[in-house]
């Protein structure tokens, strides 16, 4: 037994590579990423590729390990060069983030000290740094100190947990599902009905309120229905309201819909995935004034604060909703659970295990302060009027000045159908790939967007958009 034990042990043994072998590989990886870097300026904001790199496949892992140029080979030519380039300044399509480097930097060390951050009693650091960025983020959404939540890993999730929430502390059970319902509108994100599916409330009653002319929830409407369910013997128990659409950037009325939630008995959910951290700047203060009156905010920091994709967030005005939804009790935890200084997310989420998420965050936010965050995204909401003001003048039909900095936008052809043009200029944007934008429909018309959230989007960015935008209509109706 012993024998073996020594073999097995020396067999595994390059699961902890010595620190020479670590350096090794750890500059080829580090070189890899400046490569990239360097490049940022000039990479596709999307790589049409017929191929798509199908390589990869020819590489299954097997027994043997390759060496790490052959690794990052696979990565360069199967991954990193094809298809949307989320990194780059010119991805200006559905929602865009960017990714900053310090948080890769956090990542890393997450990795490596591989915290347990789901536990106080498991790593009371890591837990408190966490409770301290959902401090941090119900302090800017003006909730109040005795709020919680947790750092999910996106809007979707974030959505699940506030549509949980809402359910139990309005006491919907299997019996009240039928008769109970929620208020939406067209323009509430997918993850919110599939949030309503998985939480058990597909049964519900939807009501998709009425909006208007910009896309906005009609707060009188909502009223009105809200009343005539009542009377009618049902029982309306949610409102999600959207704080930027992600199809026009469009902010409902938050703060009608605030008081009408409240004066209703209505749990009052904002949608802020998008649009959250906007209220970091004067203009979208005002924007966004009246979610402080929500019980419950989705906020996304791989959008609105630039952050690589994996970080969402939940904040819930009452602590106990959130926990009375997600808490347990298991024999093997007993020494780790219990009364303590700080709740551990694990108390407020459905994960237990889960990466030390804060980090990515923390790490950021305190080498640079909030202040470089602030003048991003004000540029962002400037862009995009200047975006929407130039697009006008070149003869585009784009109805609204945008809320935030979502721009629609649409080029009436001298002959032939609107739609098919739309669909056929979005497509050769993003064949040609200097910049990348995408279509939706509004009220059943083929609209182009443009999505201004990345921290490496810039003026110069937009005027090359303008000019390819330009380009290819000419190129279209000639
Ligand atoms: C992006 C988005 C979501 C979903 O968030 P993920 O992080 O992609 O899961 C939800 N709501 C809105 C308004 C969004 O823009």
């Amino acid at each position: 037994m012993i024998r073996r034990l020594q073999q097995l042990e020396k067999a595994a043994s390059a699961l902890e590579p010595a620190a020479v072998k670590r350096k090794k590989t750890r500059d080829k990886v580090i070189a890899y990423g400046e490569d990239f870097l360097k490049g940022i300026d000039s990479l596709k904001a999307y790589d049409y590729t017929a191929d798509k790199g199908v390589g990869l496949l020819d590489s299954p892992v097997s027994e043997q390990g390759l060496d790490i140029d052959q690794v990052l080979a696979l990565l360069r030519s199967n991954v990193d060069t094809h298809g949307l380039n989320p990194a780059s300044g010119g991805y200006l399509g559905f929602i865009p983030g960017g990714g900053i480097y310090y948080s890769a930097l956090g990542d890393y060390l997450a990795d490596v000290t591989n915290r347990l951050a789901a536990l106080f009693f498991g790593s009371p650091g890591a837990v408190r740094m966490e409770n301290m960025m959902i401090s941090w983020l119900a302090g800017i959404l003006g909730f109040p100190a005795t709020a919680a939540g947790n750092l999910t890993s996106g809007g979707s999730i974030a959505n699940l947990i506030a549509v949980v929430t809402a359910r139990d502390a309005k006491g919907i059970d299997s019996k009240k599902i039928p008769a109970s319902v929620i208020y939406l509108t067209q323009q509430t994100h997918h993850s919110v009905q599939k949030a309503i599916r998985i939480a058990g409330l597909g049964e519900c009653i939807l009501r998709y309120m009425p909006m208007d002319s910009r896309y906005r929830m009609n707060a009188g409407e909502l009223e009105s229905a809200i009343r005539s369910d009542k009377q009618n013997g049902l029982n309306p128990f949610l409102v999600v309201a959207s704080a930027g659409t992600t199809d026009t950037g469009a902010v409902d009325p938050l703060g009608k819909i605030g008081e009408i939630a409240a004066a209703e008995g209505l749990w009052f959910h904002a949608d802020a995935a998008y649009g959250g951290f906007f209220i970091l700047t004067q203009e979208g203060k005002i924007k966004l004034a009246g979610i402080e009156k929500a019980d419950s905010v989705s906020i996304d920091p791989h959008k609105g604060l630039f952050l690589p994709y994996g970080l969402g967030a939940v904040v819930v005005k009452d602590m106990n909703s959130l926990r009375y939804s997600h808490y347990y009790l298991a024999s093997y935890l007993q020494d780790a659970q219990g009364t303590n200084e700080e709740i551990s997310p694990s108390d407020l989420s459905p994960e237990l295990t889960k990466h030390f998420r804060g980090l990515r965050m923390w790490l950021p936010l305190k080498l640079l302060g909030t202040r470089p965050f602030v003048a991003a995204l004000e540029e962002k909401l400037l862009l995009a009027k200047y975006f929407h003001r130039e697009i006008v003048k070149m003869g585009f039909e784009s109805a609204c000045e945008p809320d935030l900095s979502v721009v629609t936008y649409r080029w009436i052809p001298k002959t032939g159908d609107p739609d098919d043009f739309n669909k056929r200029l979005a497509e050769e944007v993003v064949k040609d790939g200097r910049v990348f934008i995408s279509s939706t429909v509004l009220d059943g018309k083929v609209t182009l967007r443009l999505a201004i959230l990345s921290f490496r989007t810039h003026l110069k960015t937009i005027r090359l958009t303008l000019e390819i935008l330009k380009e290819k209509v000419e190129g279209l109706e000639g």
